[in-house]
């Protein structure tokens, strides 16, 4: 596989350091002067913009959390007068209300060089043709992906989201070769091709994909992989720090290499905020340091990963960030006890005795928190006479329990009865939220 920018992304580690600091510098005078945000946190910290010589000092910064965006919505933190603001998108609004980010016309072209570096990485080329089905419109992915392929000269097929069976139509007609999407998308694109009787590796043109935007656990990778007949490459990015392409894996898919010379990282303990060395779980913090609409410092992401900075075989030298284990608002506790929807995808493809489609219903009966998983039954299984359903639950239930600590409910469902999602996956159905909420009311 190429390398987009070598200059950048094999650049020698102490002269990025270097470069991180004085891109630092100027970013936080810039948000001294223009975001009455930044210039209160840091006068109640005592810190002036010239206190910042270098990264070392990044920590003296004050943390920015997305309820700060969220209430100085929409345009609150924006470092340039809405006249240079060339572009508006917005979060998903996964967790709560949507946050609204922009671009100047100079963070544009920042974006489609970072997608335009993910996607060499995933072997794109200017012969390549790039099936774009992330949604298009407020949502980052579309678009952010469509502006990369078209600076490395790709051909791209700007699909947008939805109607399956066309996309499947479109990738055999149109000759795609690089699938980009969610990784639940792609898991439903290959099961509606398999419906459709089209045999990817036979019937289409797909060398790889750029899946992202969602946790997804390796065991789904292999599973989408081994469908698809594919490379299934990682991508991780968030609106807020500019959308995909923050991050992305090379062929050895092995931890996604972070774009350092935009982004400063930092993992630090989510509850006493102190940095944490690489090799250790903990939250993602990013700097913005070449954005000029938006430059965020010290982001909260809740993106919960573990850094690694050991060398790649690929030669790029920027630090790796390993698969999001979960979002920490993805977090459920049940019973005391931390859950993360992948702790049970890795179980159930782990064990392969029911399809990759799960949903996770928590509820709260009287003080005592339940959980159901929820696994469709493959269609094989479905039509077998003699149908095991009993025991296969059982199987998968104490596997659940014995990963986890913790006892559950397993219920196979017929095919199909879980709804296909065409961006972001829903894996948890949380009822205690809305009998809390209720009985809220009731005391009112
Ligand atoms: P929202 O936070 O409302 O979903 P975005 O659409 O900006 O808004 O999504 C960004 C979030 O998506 C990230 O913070 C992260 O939780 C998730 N995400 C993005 N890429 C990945 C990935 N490759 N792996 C896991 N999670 C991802
Ligand atoms: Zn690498």
């Amino acid at each position: 596989m190429g390398i987009w920018n070598a200059e950048y992304e094999c650049m020698d580690r102490e002269k990025l350091m270097k470069l991180q600091g004085e891109r630092l510098r100027d970013t936080v005078r810039r948000v001294y002067d223009n975001v009455s945000y930044y210039r209160n946190k840091m006068e109640e910290k005592g810190v002036k913009p010239g206190d910042i010589k270098s990264v070392d000092e990044l920590v003296k910064l004050p943390f920015t959390y997305k309820q700060d965006l969220r209430e100085t919505y929409p345009y609150g933190f924006f470092a340039v007068p809405m006249d240079q603001v060339v572009r508006i998108h917005a979060s998903t609004g996964t967790t709560g209300k949507r946050t609204v980010v922009g671009y100047t016309a100079m963070d544009i072209d920042t974006w489609a060089e970072l997608i335009a570096r993910c996607l060499t990485a995933a072997g794109a080329d200017k012969t390549s043709f790039v099936h774009v089905a992330y949604g298009y419109g407020l949502f980052t992915g579309g678009l952010g992906v469509h502006y990369g392929a078209e600076k490395i000269g790709a051909t791209v097929i700007p699909v947008s989201g939805g109607n399956t069976k066309r996309q499947i139509e479109i990738m055999k007609d149109f000759g795609s070769t690089i699938l980009t999407c969610t990784p639940s998308y792609a898991l439903y694109l290959a099961e509606t091709m398999k419906e459709m009787g089209i045999d990817p590796r036979k019937d289409l043109h797909l060398k790889s994909g750029v899946f992202g935007a969602e946790p997804w656990t390796e065991e789904m990778r292999k599973e989408i992989e081994a469908q698809m007949g594919i490379m299934a490459i990682d991508i991780y990015g968030l609106s807020e720090i500019i959308g995909p392409g923050v991050a992305i894996e090379c062929e050895y898919q092995d931890g996604m290499h972070i774009q350092e010379y935009h982004f400063i990282v930092e993992i630090i303990d989510p509850e006493t905020e102190e940095p944490l060395p690489p090799g250790t779980d903990g939250e993602l913090v990013f700097t913005c340091i070449t954005k000029e609409a938006l430059p965020l410092i010290r982001y909260r992401t809740r993106d919960i990963c573990r850094l690694n900075d050991a060398k790649c075989k690929c030669g790029r030298t920027q630090i790796r960030m390993g698969k999001i284990t979960g979002r920490s608002d993805d977090m459920l506790i049940i019973r005391g006890v931390n859950v993360y929807p992948s702790q049970i995808e890795s179980v159930l493809l782990e064990l392969g005795l029911a399809s990759p489609y799960y949903q996770l219903v928590v509820d709260r009966v009287g003080t005592l928190d339940s959980l159901e998983v929820q696994v469709e039954m493959t269609p094989e299984m479905f039509s077998d006479q003699v149908r095991q359903i009993e025991k296969t639950e059982q199987k998968i239930r104490s596997s659940i329990e014995s990963t986890l600590g913790l006892s559950c409910k397993v219920r196979l469902l017929e095919p199909k009865s879980i709804e296909r999602s065409e961006g972001k996956a829903k894996r948890v159905i949380d009822k205690r939220v809305y009998s809390e909420k209720c009985s809220d009311i009731n005391k009112k």
